[in-house]
């Protein structure tokens, strides 16, 4: 019976001296996806290789569902621990798991031995051939390809002996926590959440700002963007919300400025206010879901616009992605479905029937000089009395 999973990691296996950091990272978000699911569970690192062996009872598939939302993970393979390590045991528990996993289909294989028990009486290549052999002999559906196994049977033999057969893909990426942190513009759209799932992927701990304009935009608008932070949280893990009221600045940008360029000066004074909230939370970075060319405020002179007010980094990860490759990853990651739900949005309220797509950054400066000293009060007043919420998952 399945007690235990082996996870195998990819990149950070590359890390050099400070491997360590990675692999400790991982265990701890592993640890930590772990606690909430039925059963306890205790995580090892050992040789290039993190283990997690259930202490008692556990359902398989929750565990599985978890460990496939951990950035890190390459591969995790359900195993089999045998404590009689006596072979013929280990070649009886090996049939029984491999009857379980792979039922009465044909199939070929191939046995990969490794011995770190250096006492263990039998070498790695007489493993392979004996249980081989063994396989072959009571699995009447089971043929032996060593160039293209179908399945690849594993014997380990360590303080006890390890057998699996069965390896799941998992995320990949990074253990979130390695990359710093990051302010994630997050609207009610496609895009941002899709962005700020890519960025974590790479290890950075995001944190999200929303912008909203009551009583222009609903409960309803602000509840949807709270799910998608709770749907990528399940990857990205806790992220703190910060939810600014824009409504006064949106106003007088509305009031004051040639109405063909409301969209990129709230966008700039979008930026100005993540930036700041960044700063106070220590992100090093703004992360938003811009694509080139999608709409008016995302040509090339939009984005160069919108970018002239920051000083941080802004990290565009589905820059390039066409709408359609973004609505694939955005179902995978199961965003998809909340942020098609037609809440109105705050940039869509005071948009212009014909906004500049191509707006000269000096003469977009110049229509925030008509705008009053107000301005910063107001600015001022969004951040310090921004809602924060703590969004976890479920
Ligand atoms: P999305 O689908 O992510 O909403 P979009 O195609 O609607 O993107 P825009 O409305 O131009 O594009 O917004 C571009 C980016 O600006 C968004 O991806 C998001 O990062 C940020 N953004 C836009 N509106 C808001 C908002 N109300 N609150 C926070 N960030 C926002
Ligand atoms: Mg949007």
């Amino acid at each position: 019976m399945v007690q235990a999973f082996l996870i195998k990691y990819a990149e950070i296996g590359i890390k050099g001296k400070n491997r360590y950091i990675f692999e400790n990272a991982l265990v701890r978000r592993v640890q930590e996806r772990l606690l909430r699911c039925e059963g306890e569970f205790i995580v090892e690192k050992e040789q290039g290789r993190i283990y997690v062996e259930a202490a008692g009872e556990f359902d398989r598939d929750e565990v599985m569902e978890a460990l496939t939302h951990v950035f890190g993970i390459a591969h995790i393979c359900p195993v089999v621990l045998v404590e009689d390590k006596s072979f013929d045991h280990i070649c009886e528990e090996l049939v029984a798991h491999m009857r379980e996993e792979l039922g009465d289909k044909p199939f070929t294989f191939k046995v990969f031995a490794k011995r770190s028990d250096k006492n263990y009486p039998m070498k790695s290549p007489e493993i392979c051939v004996e249980a081989g052999s063994y396989i072959i002999d009571h699995m009447p559906n089971a043929k032996v390809d060593v160039h293209r196994p179908g399945v690849e049977v594993y014997v380990e033999i360590r303080a006890r002996a390890y057998v699996y057969v069965t390896s799941i893909k998992g995320p990949g990426g990074m253990p979130v926590g390695t990359s710093d942190r990051s302010m994630l513009l997050l609207s009610g759209g496609i895009d941002s959440p899709v962005a700020g799932y890519m960025m974590a992927k790479r290890g950075v701990r995001i944190e999200a700002v929303y912008f909203h304009a009551p009583p222009y935009t609903s409960e309803r608008a602000k509840q949807k963007v709270v799910d998608l932070a709770r749907i990528i949280s399940e990857y990205t893990g806790p992220i703190q919300l910060h939810i600014v009221n824009f409504t006064e600045i949106q106003l007088h940008i509305y009031e004051k400025c040639p109405h063909d360029e409301l969209t990129i000066i709230m966008r700039r004074y979008m930026m100005r206010i993540a930036q700041k909230i960044a700063g106070e939370r220590h992100c090093l970075s703004l992360i938003t879901g811009e694509s080139v060319g999608q709409v008016a405020s995302q040509t090339m002179q939009s984005l160069a616009a919108t970018a002239a007010v920051c000083n941080m980094p802004v990290f565009r990860p589905v820059i390039a992605f066409d709408k359609n490759e973004i609505i694939e990853l955005a179902e995978k990651i199961g965003t998809f479905e909340t942020s098609i739900q037609p809440f109105e949005d705050c940039c869509t309220i005071f948009v212009a029937k014909h906004p500049v797509t191509k707006p000269a950054i000096d003469k977009i400066e110049n229509s925030e000089k008509l705008l009053t000293d107000q301005i910063d009060e107001m600015v001022k007043k969004a951040i310090d009395q921004r809602e924060v919420l703590d969004v976890h998952p479920e």
